[in-house]
């Protein structure tokens, strides 16, 4: 903890030295996915992210307890408390019990975690298996008079708390703006202000994911969970809370004015926005075509992709851009990525085979210029999670490291400490840099392996056995491994 670390507080809108409430305890909360569709690059960012803030804090000696949730209930479609539950929806329309969309699901996130070479949360707590301490929220916000029940649902009463507090304080939206911007009510619903937001939600009767309450059967309102999980994980108050910045307003604003309602305090004393990321300039959306899942990422089966791509040149591309600006992904800057990632890791490997010279060798000095590096590489991580600055840094560890396997001299042992401390802890533990060639399939022998089908296969073409090759490809299929031919050689992938 010898280091100061900065963090931008979305609340303050400044960086601010960051120091625990318990120390060495670092407790960070990050809101995680509504688990009805497959894992895609919207997912990537903040896992990749807070795994990258997680592992500095480790690194630095604290002791984290990272929390991050699955929503598997009360995620609707209008994120105010209308519409259908998107888990409810993809449960309909696959004909499958709602919790079998949520396991499916569930799993195919963990391992394209896995794959992203993201850490596991230290809690994952589930929505569905905190229905008691969401309904005990809810009544304290009935308490204290910000709440109303509405024909078996209860809504939050913005109007209410705006008397008392700021609703609006972290997103910085002002209710004028709210009331201009969100629809009309058609003089059906149940709110009294368009802009209240759903604690409950009264189940109708063909709704299957339902629970008893003091208000009927029902289920809760999406925010309320993190609001109830993070409590009783981290305590009332905690240190950070993260997400995508798609989540400030309405999520985190709801779950602030929540959290101020029923317990008289915002409780969280950082939050953590990363920004979005765009694909060719483009918002990713799926009525834009141009929505990319993390599989498809990796297999390289999308028609804006031209190869497959390594996880970890996903994790270095994301790693490239400071978080909390926008990313654009593009084939040819993930291309670049892939070719920077290459370099790094041939240094990291030659900084490995360089000779050492004896400890009493006085003809070799330790070089300060290296030394230099290193800090510089620790300050950018701690000034605010600067990774782009950080890799910068690395890459001129990188030019120091050529210049040293081409005069072929010895290196000091304390510079060889130091190499290990930053392609060993800093590239590999703290930003999450695996070395390997097989995709974090198997490790190397897999890799290995599959360098050898494919170079049979080639040499099957090279023949014109087209059958041969084709009867590779489609074996290779059935096992769940995807090839693509490229104009620079055929690249493979698992599917998740
Ligand atoms: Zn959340």
């Amino acid at each position: 903890m010898s280091r100061q670390i900065f963090l931008t507080n979305t609340f303050s809108k400044q960086k601010e030295p960051f120091t625990p409430l318990h120390p060495p305890l670092v407790g960070i909360y990050v809101c995680g996915p509504t688990v009805y569709g497959d894992p895609h690059l919207g997912h990537a960012r903040p896992a990749i992210t807070y795994d990258v803030l997680v592992r500095l804090f480790r690194y630095l000696n604290y002791k984290v307890r990272y929390v991050r949730n699955i929503t598997d209930v009360g995620h609707l479609e209008d994120e105010m408390g209308e519409g259908e539950d998107k888990i409810a929806k993809r449960a309909r329309l696959e004909q499958l019990e709602p919790m079998e969309v949520v396991q499916y699901y569930t799993l195919r996130f963990h391992e394209a975690m896995r794959l992203l070479n993201t850490l596991p949360p230290d809690i994952e707590p589930r929505a569905s298996g905190h229905i008691i301490e969401q309904i005990e929220l809810i009544k304290e916000i009935l308490k204290s008079g910000f709440a109303y029940e509405s024909n078996g649902s209860v809504y939050f009463d913005v109007e209410a708390y705006s008397k008392k507090h700021r609703y609006g304080r972290l997103s910085g939206r002002v209710i004028e703006d709210l009331q201009a911007n969100t629809r009309s009510l058609d003089g059906q619903s149940e709110k009294r202000a368009p802009y209240d937001f759903a604690l409950w939600k009264r189940a109708s009767p063909e709704h299957i994911m339902r629970w008893i309450s003091p208000w009927g059967e029902g289920f809760p309102g999406w925010h309320v969970e993190c609001s109830a999980m993070s409590a009783k994980y981290l305590g009332n108050e905690f240190d950070i809370h993260g997400g995508g910045l798609d989540l400030l307003f309405p999520h985190h604003e709801c779950e602030l004015a929540q959290n101020t309602a029923a317990r008289g305090s915002g409780g969280i004393r950082y939050w953590m926005h990363n920004n979005l990321i765009t694909i060719n300039g483009q918002k990713m959306g799926k009525s834009l075509g141009n929505f990319i899942t993390l599989e498809e990422l990796f297999t390289g089966a999308h028609r804006l992709l031209t190869q497959s791509f390594n996880p970890m040149v996903i994790r270095f591309f994301i790693l490239q851009a400071h978080y909390r600006s926008t990313l654009d992904f593009s084939n040819e800057a993930l291309m670049a990525a892939e070719k920077g990632l290459k370099r790094l890791q041939q240094a990291a490997k030659a900084a490995r085979g360089l000779a050492v010279a004896n400890v009493g060798d006085a003809t070799i000095a330790p070089s300060q210029e290296l030394q230099k590096f290193c800090g510089a590489v620790l300050d950018a991580l701690c000034d605010d999670l600067n990774t782009p600055i950080a890799i910068a840094h690395l890459f001129e560890v990188v030019r120091w490291v050529n210049g040293v396997v081409d005069s072929k001299t010895a290196l000091h042992p304390n510079d060889a400490d130091v190499l290990s401390t930053l392609f060993g802890a800093i590239l590999g533990d703290v930003l999450g840099l695996r070395e390997d060639e097989a995709n974090g399939n198997g490790g190397a022998l897999l890799g290995g392996v599959m360098e050898l089908v494919l170079e049979v296969r080639a040499q099957a073409k090279a023949r014109k056995e087209y059958a041969a090759s084709d009867a590779i490809r489609d074996r290779l299929a059935a096992l769940g491994v995807v090839i693509k031919d490229t104009k620079e050689g055929t690249t493979w992938a698992a599917s998740i």
